[in-house]
C-alpha cells in the first residue's frame, strides 16, 4: 500500500509512514498535504485524495545525532552519483575525491570530500576542479540528516512526488 513522506514544519524529511497513519494525522489537523497520489480514499464520512507528501504544522525536535563521517555516508549524501560527471555507479566503482587536493592543504572533511568515479578521479589527478576544467555538480557540505529514502526504501521505489522534498537541503551550484 502507498507510503507517505512526512516532513517537519521546516520541510525536513522525518520519516516514511503508511497512508492510514497519514490520514489520521490529517483528520487531527496536525499536517497539511503538499502532494497527492492519483488515488481517492472513500469512507462513510469523507472522500480524500491519497496524500503522498505531508508536512507537520508544528515543530518536531529531532534528536541530534551527528552523522558519522564515513565513506558510505559520503556516497549517501551524494546520492551515489559521481559529483563530476553525475553518473551513477555501484559502490565498488566509487572512490572519494579531495576537491582541494591534500597536497594543497585540502582537508579530509565533509566540505572537501565528494563521491567520484574512477575515471573522473584519474582525470582530475592532483589538481583543483578549476585546473582540471571539471565542475562539481553541487558544493559538498556536512549533511544534517540522512535522506529518508536511504533509511527505508531504495531510490528507484521513491515516488517522483517526493524527490524535491528529499533533497531540499542540497545546495545546487547552478
Ligand atoms: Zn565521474
Amino acid at each position: 500500500m502507498e507510503q507517505v513522506l512526512l516532513l517537519n514544519i521546516t520541510y525536513e524529511p522525518l520519516k516514511v509512514i503508511n497512508w492510514k497513519r497519514a490520514i489520521t494525522l490529517l483528520l487531527l489537523e496536525k499536517v497539511e498535504v503538499l502532494e497527492e497520489y492519483g488515488k481517492e480514499i472513500h469512507s462513510v464520512s469523507f472522500t480524500l485524495r491519497l496524500p503522498s507528501v505531508i508536512r507537520l504544522l508544528r515543530m518536531v525536535k529531532r534528536p541530534k545525532t551527528p552523522i558519522k563521517f564515513s565513506r558510505q555516508n559520503i556516497y549517501a549524501r551524494d546520492r551515489y552519483r559521481c559529483q563530476y560527471c553525475g553518473k551513477r555507479f555501484s559502490v565498488e566503482e566509487f572512490t572519494y575525491d579531495h576537491v582541494i587536493p591534500r597536497s594543497r592543504g585540502g582537508k579530509t572533511r565533509w566540505e572537501n570530500i565528494v563521491t567520484c568515479c574512477m575515471a573522473c578521479n584519474r582525470r582530475k589527478g592532483g589538481r583543483t576542479p578549476a585546473e582540471a576544467g571539471m565542475k562539481l555538480i553541487r558544493r559538498p557540505s556536512r549533511p544534517r540528516w540522512l535522506p529518508a529514502l536511504k533509511i527505508t526504501i531504495g531510490y528507484r521505489e521513491v515516488p517522483s512526488s517526493w524527490r524535491e522534498y528529499l533533497y531540499w537541503n542540497v545546495e545546487l551550484l547552478e
